[in-house]
């Protein structure tokens, strides 16, 4: 053994010690230091050195030179993108994983599949979906629709009497996806999946609105010749608005297509008694995916694939070679998603269920929406700003009520990075930031820093 290693291997308990101490250092600085540092030149690059330094050193170095430029993304005013921390449980399920470092492919050491599959089986019962539905974790939400909608398009096959994964997705023809407002990862799946971007076809929105028209939607149905694939928004990004799903399901006596709905955070609105009324229907889904890191507060990467058709799925997936076993009813891991090797992924998830339940979960999407509300309320009383949107759920969608440039936007963005980072968008033709929350931390008081940094800084732009 490398004398280096050998030496590290001696003081392992140690060494975990000193790393516990940065990762606590690190995690008590977030409500002070800059949510996003300064832009600075990264450091030059370092050679891969011949011989190691060891653990000790590496962790010294990392926190002279790339620590402090890293973002307090897990902390509360970080309300970029849709970004969620991760829950006391949820790291220590995290440090685990990798403690343990498992790779839960194989029924013969099957311990970490079973954990993975008792977890979904959580998560189902919180996103109030039946146990038609069979889910497997996999990286985010892109890969979760990637998934999805390869199991569409092996359905398609069904209905045309092709084997897209056998044949290639030219079996299939033409295809449509249609969508109202679709997130950019179901243009990206639809490339990856042979389908081509061109497929998704858009149907208009309600009026003022990002929901689709479900009378549209009938009409670009019936337009459509052959099975089609409906991509349902639960949540869309900018204003977070939810695509009435008993409507879409309501026209299925009369059309025929798949029905794969992206609640990649709206999903957890079924944890909000006042709100689960945008997630209703949800179960009649033949495909859902919901994100872990967003607002289950787990750390990157973690989300989960449901479908009602893990026949199809296992039809695209199955991953034949000698040392594997046969699927059998309960199919291993390896034979479900395009990955083949994956870490006990589930176990954060299954730290934080298990810690919090349903009520802790609840209690922070709840928060996460409340603060979401005060936000837009200040910002709607203060003249500087205006909302581009009712706050609907956890995100505030606003711009300058003067000369709302992209410039002058990303200077707002620049002079607020270090007290709240939000994100840029366009939304109705107006350039636009917004403040989206799903960190387990934020409160009030993160609020009126956001909102006090925001008035400042449109004055001193002014
Ligand atoms: C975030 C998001 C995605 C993509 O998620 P990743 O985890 O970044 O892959 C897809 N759809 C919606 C609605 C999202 O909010």
């Amino acid at each position: 053994m490398d004398r280096t290693l050998a030496a590290d291997l001696v003081r392992l308990p140690e060494l975990l010690d000193a790393t516990r101490r940065a990762a606590a250092e690190a995690l008590a600085a977030l409500d002070d230091r800059p949510v996003v540092p300064p832009a600075a030149e990264p450091p030059a690059p370092l050679p891969l050195p011949g011989h190691g330094s060891g653990t000790e050193q590496a962790l010294a170095e990392f926190q002279a030179r790339w620590a402090p430029r890293l973002s307090a993304s897990a902390g509360p005013r970080y309300l970029g993108f849709v970004t969620g921390g991760a829950t006391p449980a949820a790291l220590a399920g995290d440090w685990l994983t990798a403690a343990h470092d498992q790779n839960s492919n194989s029924a013969l050491d099957g311990a970490g599949q079973h954990l993975e599959r008792e977890t979904v089986g959580w998560l189902r019962e919180l996103f109030g979906l039946s146990e038609d539905h069979t889910g497997t974790f996999v990286s985010g939400a892109t890969m979760s629709n990637t998934t999805g909608l390869a199991i569409a398009r092996e359905w398609l096959g069904e209905r045309l009497g092709v084997r897209p994964a056998e044949d290639g997705a030219a079996a299939l023809g033409p295809v449509r996806v249609l969508s109202g407002a679709p997130h950019s990862s179901i243009a990206k799946a639809l490339a990856v999946l042979g389908l081509g971007r061109a497929s998704l076809v858009r149907v208009p929105t309600l009026p003022g609105r990002e929901a689709v028209d479900p009378a549209a939607l009938d009409r670009a149905l019936a337009d459509t010749p052959g099975p089609a694939v409906v991509v349902a928004n639960s949540g869309t990004v900018n204003t977070v608005d939810f695509d009435d799903l008993r409507a879409i399901t309501a026209l299925r006596p009369r059309h025929d297509f798949w029905l794969h709905t992206d609640a990649a955070f709206g999903a957890f609105a079924a944890l909000s008694p006042e709100h689960a009324h945008l997630v209703a229907g949800l179960d009649a889904s033949d495909s859902v995916c919901v994100d872990l890191h967003k607002w289950l507060n787990v750390p990157y990467d973690s989300a989960v694939q449901f479908t009602r058709r893990r026949d199809l799925q296992t039809r695209v997936f199955a991953n034949a070679a000698a040392y594997l076993g046969p699927l059998g009813a309960e199919p291993d891991l390896v034979h479900l998603t395009p990955e083949n090797s994956h870490r006990l992924r589930a176990l954060a998830a299954w730290f934080t269920l298990r810690a919090y339940g349903r009520e802790g979960h609840r209690e922070i999407v709840e928060r996460d929406i409340a603060c979401a509300r005060s936000l837009g309320e200040r910002l709607d009383r203060d003249p500087a700003f205006r909302l581009l949107a009712p706050v609907r759920l956890n995100v505030v969608c606003f711009t300058l009520a003067q000369d709302p440039t992209p410039e002058r936007l990303t200077a707002l963005r620049e002079a607020v990075a270090a007290e709240v980072f939000v994100t840029p968008t366009v939304h109705g033709g107006t350039a636009a930031l917004r403040a989206a929350f799903s960190n387990w931390r934020t409160t009030q008081v993160d609020v009126r820093r956001a909102a006090e940094a925001l008035r400042t800084a449109a004055k001193e732009i002014a």
